[in-house]
C-alpha cells in the first residue's frame, strides 16, 4: 500500500508518500522564520502554523507524487518525541484522515524516522549497522537490527546538549543568524579550524567511549567570545574551530563503535548530518577504517514526511500492528522501538 507519514513534532509539518521502500513525493511547510525573532521555536507558534499548513502540506505531497486521497492505504504519523502541542497537531490530523480514508493508523518515534530516511536513498538497512543520530535534540550512537521488528539498542548518548543544540546556541553567542547549524556551517567556510583550539569532550583513555558532552564546548565557545570584547569576533574562525571539534568526536567515537562491534556499515542520520564537515570527515574515517558509510541527501537529513513515511512503510511490509484510533502523543517517548506497537518476533 501507499503510506502517508505525517512529521509535527517541531518547526516543520512534513507530508511524504512512500510504498515498498520508495518515495514517490513529499512537501514540507517550516514555520523557522517566525521563530528567528525569539532565537528559537516558540512552541504555541508552531502548533499553530502545523494548524494552517496541514491540509496545504498534504495537497502538495499528493500533487508531487501523483496521487489522489483515494490511493493512499495507511497513514503513519510522530506520534513523539517533540512539543506537545506540535504533535497533537499532526496526530488529530492523521487520526482524521485514516478514519475518513478506512485505512490503518501507525505511530511511529521521531527519531525512527530519521534512521528510516536513509532507506529512501541507499534501501534496506544492512543488519547489524551502527546508527549515529545527531539532532537539534538528539545524540546518540545505536546498534540497529531490523528497524521494524528488533529492539534498538543504545551504546551511548549525550550525557548534556544534543550536537545540533550545540550549534544553535554557539551560533546564537557568535552574532550568527537562526537556526544556527547551517550558518555556522556556511561561516566556516571562510575560517580556519586550526586558529582556535576547542576542547575534545569525553575522548580521553578513561571516558566512557560512545558517550558524548556538547555543553563544555559551548561555555569554551563562550569563553573565547569574551575574550574578544571591544574587538571584532574573527568568526569564522570560531565556527570552523567549533565544527571540526563536533565532527571530530562525533566521527571518532562512531567508527570506534563499528570497529569495537565488527560492524561493517555507519549510518549518520539527524539534522547535523547535514554538515558539511561532518559528512566529510565521516567519509575520510570510513574510508580509512573500511567501513561503508551511508548518510542520507540533504533534504532527508532535517526534519521532513518522507522519513516518517518510510518508517511507516517498514512497520506495514512487517506486519506491525495498527494503532487504536484513541492513541496519545507521548512528547519524551524514549526509543527503545520505532514503533508505539513492534511487531511480536515469530
Ligand atoms: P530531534 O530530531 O532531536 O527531535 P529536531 O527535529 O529539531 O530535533 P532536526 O530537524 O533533526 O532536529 O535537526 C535540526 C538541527 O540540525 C538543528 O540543531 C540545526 O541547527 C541542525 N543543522 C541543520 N543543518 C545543519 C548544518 N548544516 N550544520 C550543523 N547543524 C545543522
Ligand atoms: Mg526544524
Ligand atoms: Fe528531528
Amino acid at each position: 500500500p501507499v503510506v502517508l507519514g505525517i512529521e509535527s513534532s517541531c518547526d516543520e509539518t512534513g507530508v511524504g508518500l512512500v510504498r515498498d521502500g520508495r518515495l514517490l513525493g513529499h512537501a514540507v511547510a517550516s514555520s523557522m522564520e517566525e521563530h528567528a525573532r525569539f532565537g528559537g521555536v516558540v512552541p504555541e507558534i508552531a502548533a499553530r502554523a502545523h494548524v494552517h499548513a496541514f491540509t496545504p502540506v498534504v495537497h502538495r505531497a499528493l500533487t508531487e507524487a501523483g496521487l489522489r486521497m483515494s490511493d493512499i492505504g495507511a497513514v503513519a504519523v510522530t506520534t513523539g518525541p517533540g512539543l506537545s502541542g506540535a504533535l497533537q497537531v499532526g496526530l488529530a490530523g492523521a487520526k482524521g484522515l485514516a478514519y475518513a480514508l478506512g485505512v490503518p493508523l501507525y505511530g511511529v518515534h521521531h527519531l525512527a524516522g530519521h534512521v528510516a530516511a536513509d532507506t529512501l536513498a541507499h534501501g534496506p538497512l544492512p543488519d547489524p549497522c551502527v546508527v549515529l543520530i545527531v539532532s537539534g535534540g538528539h545524540t546518540s550512537l545505536l546498534l540497529v537490527r531490523d528497524l521494524a521488528r528488533d529492539p534498538i539498542t543504545h551504546l551511548g548518548d549525550t550525557l548534556d546538549d544534543a550536537a545540533g543544540e550545540c550549534f544553535d546556541k554557539v551560533a546564537r553567542v557568535f552574532g550568527l543568524p537562526y537556526p544556527g547549524g547551517p550558518a555556522i556551517d556556511r561561516a566556516a567556510r571562510e575560517g580556519d579550524a586550526r586558529a582556535v583550539t576547542f576542547p575534545r569532550p569525553l575522548t580521553g583513555p578513561r571516558d566512557d567511549p560512545y558517550a558524548f558532552s556538547f555543553s563544555g564546548l559551548k561555555t569554551a565557545a563562550a569563553r573565547w567570545t569574551e575574550r574578544h570584547r571591544g574587538q571584532a569576533l574573527p568568526v569564522a574562525n570560531g565556527a570552523a574551530a567549533l565544527q571540526e571539534a563536533i565532527a571530530d568526536v562525533l566521527t571518532r567515537k562512531a567508527v570506534a563503535a563499528c570497529t569495537a562491534h565488527g560492524v561493517g556499515t555507519l549510518v549518520v542520520v539527524g539534522g547535523v548530518a547535514a554538515n558539511s564537515r561532518v559528512r566529510a570527515l565521516a567519509e575520510e574515517r570510513c574510508a580509512a577504517a573500511g567501513l561503508t558509510l551511508r548518510v542520507p541527501p540533504l533534504k532527508l537529513c532535517t526534519d521532513n514526511g518522507a522519513m516518517i513515511a518510510a518508517i511507516g512503510d517498514l512497520l506495514v511490509r512487517a506486519g506491525a500492528a495498527p494503532a487504536p484510533l484513541d492513541v496519545s502523543i507521548d512528547p519524551s517517548a524514549p526509543l527503545e522501538y520505532a514503533a508505539l506497537h513492534p511487531v511480536a518476533r515469530p
